[in-house]
């Protein structure tokens, strides 16, 4: 099968018929073969009976229903892994990403070889309060992720190799970042295509202004699961270590004054009347309390049974013809 298109929906009834009848002419006229997934996220309207009914009448359209809504990270994880097209497409539900950019994307991904191909909606139909922030959003991504030639990390349509899909496993609200999932999954060839966007023709937004918040907690632990997950005490061991010595060197100077000052005869005060000496003694337990924090994160990890688990990309030799051995 050429191409999955998964689609990730949570109240869309009226947006779903529309979308599938232009997904199935794109197909249709370029040849595909093809299905689609869709994920209904706990919808709340009709939007099951409307996948029901597509269903009827297209054999290759699917659908899975969550009791509840989970979000849109759950739902694309979900439709991932159901996926069998050698090319998986992901694409909202309300119409504002446009199936015509399928053939380029199956393209970009199949011909010029690019792992991950995500869209960039360089015009975009949303309100200031949301283009504005996204801006900035995307420029600290960018930073912290490494990967420079990306604009707009959190755009819905995005087309992926089939084993990039099942490698990664996209949660809580990490979708925003599924291209530095790729990234630290080992899949490097990663690009962009502008894309047209509309803006929404039924229904609302599904995301309040909280999705900045919560847009940079997640990329600040993306970035730290990344690069301190498998060795914690590299981090904590460091900072706690600094600060137990800074703390130390002040207790040092803080007593030896003190005992100075006494045998010179002269007037001294108690070394809890010296601001140094609590500085030095905050910076000795806090940095006990980083140092035992690495000691913990070492044990939590000894016990992950995910600890040795690396991305192989083939193995060959011993007799035995060469087999790429992460295929699925
Ligand atoms: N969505 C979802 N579960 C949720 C929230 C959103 O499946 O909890 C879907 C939604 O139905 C749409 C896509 O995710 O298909 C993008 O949502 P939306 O259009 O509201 O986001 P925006 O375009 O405002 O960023
Ligand atoms: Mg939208």
């Amino acid at each position: 099968m050429d191409i999955s298109v998964i689609v990730p929906l949570y109240n869309e009834a009226e947006s779903l018929p529309e979308l599938q009848a232009w997904i199935e002419r794109v197909m249709q006229a370029n040849g595909f073969t093809y299905e689609v997934i869709y994920v209904n996220d706990g919808s709340t309207d009709n939007s099951w009976e409307v996948i029901e009914e597509l269903c009827r009448r297209n054999p290759a359209v699917r659908g899975v229903c969550f009791r509840r809504n989970y979000g849109k990270s759950p739902a694309l994880n979900t439709g991932f892994a159901r996926a069998k097209g050698d090319v998986v497409i992901t694409m909202d539900a309300d119409l504002q990403d446009s199936p015509d950019e399928i053939p380029e994307l199956y393209r970009m991904i199949t011909e010029d070889g690019y792992d991950l191909v995500s869209g960039w909606k360089q015009k975009r139909y949303d309100p200031l309060s949301k283009t504005i922030p996204t801006k900035l959003f995307n420029a600290t991504a960018r930073k912290v992720s490494g990967i420079k030639n990306l604009h707009d990390f959190n755009c819905g349509l995005k087309a992926y190799r089939q084993k990039v899909v099942k490698r990664i496993e996209v949660y809580g609200d990490m979708h925003r970042y599924i291209p530095y999932l790729a990234k630290n999954a080992g899949f490097n060839k990663i690009g962009e295509k502008v894309v047209k966007h509309q803006a929404r023709k039924y229904g609302t937004t599904k995301f309040g202004l909280d999705r900045f918040v919560n847009g940079y907690l997640d990329l600040a632990t993306l970035w730290f699961t990344n690069k301190f997950g498998i060795k914690p005490m590299h981090l904590f061991g460091l900072l706690g270590s600094l600060m137990f010595m800074l703390g130390f060197i002040a207790v040092v100077i803080v007593g030896a004054a003190k005992i100075y000052a006494m045998h010179s005869g002269g007037h001294y005060t108690l070394v809890t009347n010296s601001p140094y000496f609590f500085i030095a003694l905050t910076m000795m337990i806090l940095g006990t309390q980083l140092f035992l924090t690495g000691f913990l994160g070492e044990l939590i990890v000894r016990n992950s049974s995910r600890r040795n688990e690396y991305e192989i990309e083939m193995e060959t030799g011993g007799g035995e013809t060469p087999a790429a051995t992460n295929e699925k």
